[in-house]
């Protein structure tokens, strides 16, 4: 099922597979994210999906996440905040970030300016407030800088400006992963700048740092109750981050981890034991594979399950695709391949719309926090309008899960609505 790839690779490269200026032509010149979004309900039906996503009583005591997948407020999202940075970009066809807003509006209609920080995530805030996860959990897949020089030869460089933190904080974020082809889009500079803002503005990190050990330690996330949730992340060279960024013991840049690489699973083993306590959820992380397609690639599902088998992972947050990818149970722990976009400045570029990637997935997985093993996951599906996230309309609901029911075949999950609009994973 796997189509073209339209990689931006870290040292300015394209992926092969890819007619770049037949793809810019279509786009109007615009550009999609480089290498590389469970409730869901209706905005156009107002149907509320509050009672499905009611943290259930029992004795066994839980522990609730939100993940989706890329959050990228940088370039055209930035753009309409309240601190817009300098809108110069570098690609090679469009050389100011509000062009990103105008293909938008082309699209879809006007865009306020100046919005409130929480505009951007629109019906996805009351979702989560209507039950509270424990921790939520997004990959960041942009610098957050004021500072620095795009990455020479790259072609693509994300980047908000730090005043517009409080885009993130509107979401009570509890950790930015941040080991992805984006994150050194202003080099070393901007890194440290987005370090710094993230956690000033009291969000925790994971998978960049000052040097390896920094960017190598999880996010520790204390849950009400008692036990933590530690969140790990890696950045594969198969979603384009180049071993160029990977952090040395005295060089700052990111945690690297090829699936592929004898070791992997040892290495990760290795540093999950450093800090696993007994009562921790152990999430990995992984900004691993294309943008586009279903197939999930046999090692990645080979690192999947021995990350469970053998290194005590409990949950695999994978992303860097542009749509969800099939979910999978693996002796009862959950993998999710690809969470999809979840926010980002695509909105009206073409060329990409057989996989609908403007509709996306609230993960909301529950587990047992004694044995780590999945209880339960229920979705909500959204739709990106006019740089907001909705929820999707039943149509787009059920188009979704009928694409993700389809390509789930192999790994035995289904997703079905529940009352309240929400959808449910089943297993086998
Ligand atoms: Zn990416």
């Amino acid at each position: 099922m796997t189509t073209s790839n339209a990689r931006d690779l870290p040292d300015g490269r394209v992926d092969q597979h890819v007619d770049r200026r037949r793809f810019l032509a279509r786009t109007g010149g615009a550009i999609l994210c480089g290498v590389a979004g469970a409730v869901v309900a209706s905005a156009a039906t107002g149907q509320r999906s509050s009672g499905a996503v009611e943290r259930q009583r029992t004795s066994a005591p839980r522990v609730r996440l939100f993940l989706c997948g890329d959050v990228m407020t940088g370039r055209g999202i930035d753009q309409i905040l309240r601190h817009p940075g300098d809108p110069r970009i570098f690609e090679g066809y469009v050389r100011s970030a509000g062009d990103y807003v105008a293909i938008a509006e082309q699209a879809s209609g006007p865009i306020p300016r100046a919005v409130d920080p929480a505009y951007i995530w629109g019906d996805a805030l009351a979702e989560l407030e209507r039950a509270p996860p424990d921790a939520r959990i997004v990959n960041l897949e942009t610098a957050v800088t004021d500072v620095g020089e795009p990455w020479p030869g790259k072609g693509i460089h994300y980047r908000m400006h730090p005043a517009n933190v409080p885009c993130l904080a509107a979401a009570k974020l509890d950790c930015c992963t941040l080991a992805n082809n984006h994150m050194l889009d202003w080099g070393y500079e901007g890194l440290q700048r987005t370090l710094e803002t993230l956690r000033a503005a009291g969000m925790r990190t994971a998978g960049a740092g000052r040097d390896l050990a920094e960017a190598a330690a999880p996010a520790v996330i204390d849950v009400s109750g008692g036990g933590r949730v530690l969140v790990f992340a890696y950045g594969s060279p198969s979603s384009g981050v180049t071993m160029k960024w990977a952090a040395r013991s005295h060089r700052r840049g990111l945690n690297v981890l090829d699936e592929c690489a004898p070791g992997a699973v040892e290495r990760v083993a290795r540093e999950v034991g450093e800090w696993k306590r007994p009562g921790d959820l152990v999430v990995v992380s992984l900004h691993w594979g294309s943008n586009w397609g279903y197939e999930v690639p046999a090692e990645q599902r080979a690192l999947a399950h021995r990350l469970i088998d053998d290194a005590a992972v409990d949950l695999i947050h994978g992303h860097s695709s542009h749509h969800p990818r099939p979910i999978e149970v693996h002796r009862n722990k959950l993998v999710l391949y690809g969470c999809g976009d979840f926010i980002n400045d695509y909105e009206g570029i073409t060329g990409y719309e057989v996989f609908r990637p403007e509709l996306g997935l609230m993960y909301l997985p529950e587990f047992d926090s004694r044995t780590g093993q999945l209880t339960r996951l229920l979705l909500v599906a959204t739709r990106t309008h006019r740089f907001r996230v909705e929820r999707a309309s039943v149509e787009d609901a059920s188009w979704l899960q009928d694409r993700l029911n389809r390509e789930a075949r192999a790994f035995g999950t289904r997703i079905e609505p529940q009352p309240g609009g929400v959808y449910q994973l089943q297993w086998t």
